[in-house]
């Protein structure tokens, strides 16, 4: 079991409240269902009597959904959110010997998927008001080696892309996004993962567009890179027989897609639900001394997470779990501190906006179909922290 599992099986199940009130779980992929319960298992039965599980018809007719979606010319279905990531930058024929560069902050995935190709990964400190890779930081981490910039757009929120397109385009570096937390974050007139030259998508179930397994995607408006990802997700098949490079098994299996095409439609309206939880929270949280999510000019952030932010980080989230409120934390290290780094031999002090953020930051409960009864629940919790002089 992954680090990331486990913590996210702790975190849905928060222990019971003291006062007996049944616990508010930090994520609830179960309600979801309970929603769209009827059409989810009509769409699996079918996939069920069709006899075709792998890249079938649903696959197809998901990937063609996402691109009138997304308005991208390219969408191809794969296993999860860290092969869309490996596979967009074998995309970009990216490996041993190239740089990368990705936030400091962000989940080891992205640093996983740089390592996985054989290519090092290279950290940019973050923006502290957005959680979001800092551009000024990029533009001096640019070397020769540089092959890719990685953007995540933090939380659900895109990160500054017009900065970092005039970096990509002054040094002819391809952006990679990913877009992992972000599914229907909008940037401008755009898409988050239209606005680069290639995006990823995870669909894990807890995401704001969740599969019941594993599931993810790979965008772009490029034939090239569309053509070798492609290849690479399917053993380099050109054609039955025919083996264009040694590929990989980065497929997407029939009753994923059958899911996913049902919650694509409702992505926007499960957005919209989160961000009316979201400034339900700013108003019920705005007067108390916690740094609560900015939203940054012509952003439309989804709230994949509520991130709020406090220097007594640790007692309030003591405080909360014992009060049945499940919470988490998304990161607690920063990736460069993680042990599997250590060859690279980082050191505290290397990335202090990042550092100083996971020793702060903490996740609220967010999932469309919390109520407000809840988050006042929570806010009166919060209060009552606050209050007791522990903040
Ligand atoms: C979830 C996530 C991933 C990885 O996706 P998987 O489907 O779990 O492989 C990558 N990057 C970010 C930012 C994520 O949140």
């Amino acid at each position: 079991m992954t680090e990331r599992n486990s913590l996210a099986a702790m975190e849905a199940r928060a222990p019971a409240s003291a006062n007996g009130d049944a616990p508010i779980p930090f994520a609830n992929p179960f309600a979801q269902y309970e929603t769209y319960r009827t059409e989810i298992n009509a769409a699996i039965q079918s996939v069920l009597e069709k006899g075709h599980y792998i890249l079938g018809e649903n696959v197809a007719a998901f990937e063609h959904e996402l691109s009138a979606y997304l308005g991208v010319e390219n969408t191809i279905g794969v296993a999860n959110g860290t092969d869309a990531l490996v596979l967009a930058l074998k995309g970009l024929q990216i490996g041993a010997g190239d740089e990368v560069i990705i936030p400091s902050m962000t989940a080891v995935a992205t640093a996983a998927a740089v390592t996985l190709t054989g290519a090092t990964p290279v950290f940019a400190d973050i923006d502290p008001a957005t959680y979001n890779i800092d551009p000024e930081q990029v533009e001096k981490r640019i070397t020769r080696k540089t092959r890719a910039l990685i953007p995540v757009h933090m939380y659900g929120q895109t990160a500054d892309m017009a900065s970092l397109k005039a970096i990509s385009n002054k040094h002819g570096i391809p952006i990679i996004e990913d877009a992992c937390q972000a599914h229907g974050a909008r940037y401008k007139d755009g898409t988050a993962g239209t606005l680069g030259d290639a995006g990823c998508f995870s669909f894990y179930f807890t995401k704001n567009l969740g599969a019941y397994g594993e599931a993810g995607m790979v965008i772009t408006d490029d034939e090239k890179i569309a053509d070798r990802v492609q290849l690479y997700r399917n053993h380099g098949h050109r054609s039955k027989f025919e083996h264009a490079v040694m590929g990989y098994n980065g497929r997407l299996d029939e009753i994923q897609a059958a899911i996913l095409r049902i919650k694509l439609k409702y992505l926007d309206e499960n957005n919209q639900k989160r961000r009316v939880r979201a400034a339900v929270y700013h108003s019920l949280l705005n007067d108390t001394p916690l740094s609560l999510p900015a939203e940054a000019e012509e952003r439309t952030h989804v709230y994949h997470l509520y991130v709020v932010r406090s220097d007594r980080r640790d007692g309030l989230l003591e405080y909360l779990s014992g009060n049945g409120i499940g919470v988490g934390i998304h990161y607690r290290t920063p990736i460069h501190l993680q042990e599997a780094l250590a060859p690279f031999g980082f050191k505290e002090g290397n990335f202090p906006k990042a550092e100083a953020a996971c020793r702060e930051i903490l996740s609220l409960p967010m999932y469309p179909e919390l109520s407000e009864e809840d988050q006042i629940y929570i806010a009166e919790r919060i209060k009552e922290f606050c209050s007791k002089g522990k903040i």
